[in-house]
């Protein structure tokens, strides 16, 4: 019977959920569901230097809203906790005792100065940097002299000097590394924190993963954990390393800071930020599933359920893809326009609330046929309907329209004002009453309306006139005429 498939995300807490990381945790989740094995999240918090706990809920919040939910791992559990490698750090110190009692590790005492100091001359002689392995062979004699000096040993692994260290990556082939281009990597630190690459290699085996997924960056460490999985005789899982995301333009790396495109815009980074914008979970996890993967050259929209069914590691891209927010915009639009009314609405009314506008869901779903055709991100209905819940201002002068004046314009007003006391209210009614009206005044349609919609919404550009109106109600619409009429008057 074949192993069940184990894959983890890891990420280090360091900063906020960058959507690199989504695309790779995603690749890690519909690889486990594809196979109905398990998606392991791990924390990776063991750089103290770079911790930065704020970060766990920012990701953890980012992964449930993209609905990458994890089988074992933080606030779930698990057998094979904890999931905080700060929690195991036990563990990390045990298999390093492993390997310095086996002989493929070594203390080293070098102190923080004599490293530097090597550095420098080794820069200074055009070398590449490097342990030249001062503490590799020490005597008995010489350790019990640094012991007694109380100095905290780090453990490094004491690389093979010659030979080569073949890796087997699925996405990347086999490459080969000649070991004499290897440093002495530390592997536990003297605060007795594992680095990433013991930490990486013991939890992995010991989480019985079978298969690892990240950024192609981490290629050049895969040697080091190839050689700490000889050393310990375990065997390696399998791994995939993801291509690079590129930027909009294709020519540098999707930036971990703010970016400025072309036209001035900020573009996003943090997976907190497309949510926040208004991007739909269902939209971001079309789209960043098809970073780097794709079914056909065709297909562009899919179903979760249809992306579980056909990904495979296998055929992820070898090359580096871009990341285009015009693509993501345009699925997002499409994935809004897709929604019930109900879904939606209830959506539209949480962002509304968000910038601070009070809305109620029965307006906001009564608003929604006139809007969903002119959303690309949940976060333009804020500006695009925020003067139905939110007292308007307006200068006088905006009422009047096109080869009009301010009679003909106080005439509309009047003429609108008095239409609609009695009038029907729904849209069809609306126009029924109103259409005579602007005959009777001699004026063209563009004229009317242009007033009343003004009137109406303080601006010159809206959703449909018949059907804002329609949803704002008699009162409100004609205490906002009176209102114009009064500002028209008076200026
Ligand atoms: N903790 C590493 C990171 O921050 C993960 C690398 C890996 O997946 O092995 O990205």
């Amino acid at each position: 019977m074949n192993k069940e498939v184990r894959v983890r995300f890891a990420p280090s807490p360091t900063g906020y959920f960058h959507v690199g990381g989504a695309r790779t945790a995603l690749f890690d989740w519909l690889y486990a569901r594809h196979n109905n094995g398990k998606f392991i999240l791990r924390i990776e918090d063991t750089d103290r230097t770079r911790y930065n706990p704020a970060a766990i809920p920012d990701l953890l919040d980012a992964l449930r809203w993209l609905g990458l939910f994890w089988d074992e791992g933080p606030e779930v559990g698990g057998k094979y906790g904890p999931y905080y490698q700060s929690d195991r750090l036990h563990f990390y110190r045990q298999y390093a005792q492993q390997l310095v009692d086996s002989g493929h590790a070594y203390r080293c005492y070098c102190s923080a100065e004599r490293l530097t100091a090597l550095r420098d001359e080794q820069r200074a002689a055009k070398l590449s940097p490097g342990y030249d392995r001062h503490c590799r062979c020490l005597t008995q004699k010489q350790v019990q002299d640094y012991e007694a000096q109380g100095i905290q040993p780090v453990i490094r692994l004491a690389v093979p000097l010659e030979g080569i260290t073949v890796v087997e990556d699925l996405l990347r082939g086999r490459i080969e590394f000649d070991n004499r281009q290897l440093d002495d990597l530390v592997l536990l630190k003297s605060d007795g924190f594992p680095t990433y690459h013991l930490g990486v290699v013991v939890d992995d085996h010991l989480m019985e993963i079978t298969h690892i997924t990240r950024g192609e960056e981490w290629l050049s460490s895969m040697p080091k954990h190839v050689l700490l999985y000889q050393a310990l005789g375990w065997e390696m899982p399998v791994t995939a390393h993801l291509p690079t995301i590129l930027d909009p333009s294709g020519h540098g790396k999707l930036s971990k800071r703010k970016k400025q495109s072309a036209d001035g815009s900020e573009h996003l980074t943090y997976v907190h930020e497309f949510r926040e914008a208004g991007y739909l979970p269902e939209a971001m996890f079309n789209f960043l599933a098809m970073v780097g993967w794709s079914l056909d050259d065709k297909t562009e929209f899919m179903e979760r359920e249809d992306f579980i069914r056909h990904f495979s590691l296998e055929e992820v891209s070898r090359s580096a893809a871009a990341f285009s927010y015009d693509k993501l915009d345009h699925m997002n639009a499409a994935y809004i326009r897709s929604l019930g009314y109900n879904d939606l609405a209830g959506r539209l009314q949480r962002t509304m609330l968000a910038a601070g506008v009070k809305t109620d869901f029965a307006t906001m779903l009564a608003l929604v046929p006139l809007v969903r055709e002119r959303l690309e991100t949940l976060e333009d209905i804020t500006s695009l309907v925020d003067f139905v819940f939110q007292e308007i201002d307006y200068p006088a002068a905006l009422l009047i329209q096109d080869k009009t004046d301010k009679l003909q314009t106080l005439a509309i007003l009047e003429s609108a004002a008095v239409a609609l006391r009695t009038s029907g209210f729904d849209e069809t009614e609306l126009e029924q009453t109103l259409r005579p009206e602007v005959e009777r005044l001699g004026l063209k349609a563009r004229q009317y309306f242009g007033c009343l919609r003004v009137a109406c919404t303080g601006r010159t550009v809206s959703p449909p006139l018949m059907g804002l109106m329609s949803v704002m109600g008699r009162d409100t619409i004609l205490k906002r005429i009176q209102v114009a009429h009064s500002k028209l008057e008076a200026s």
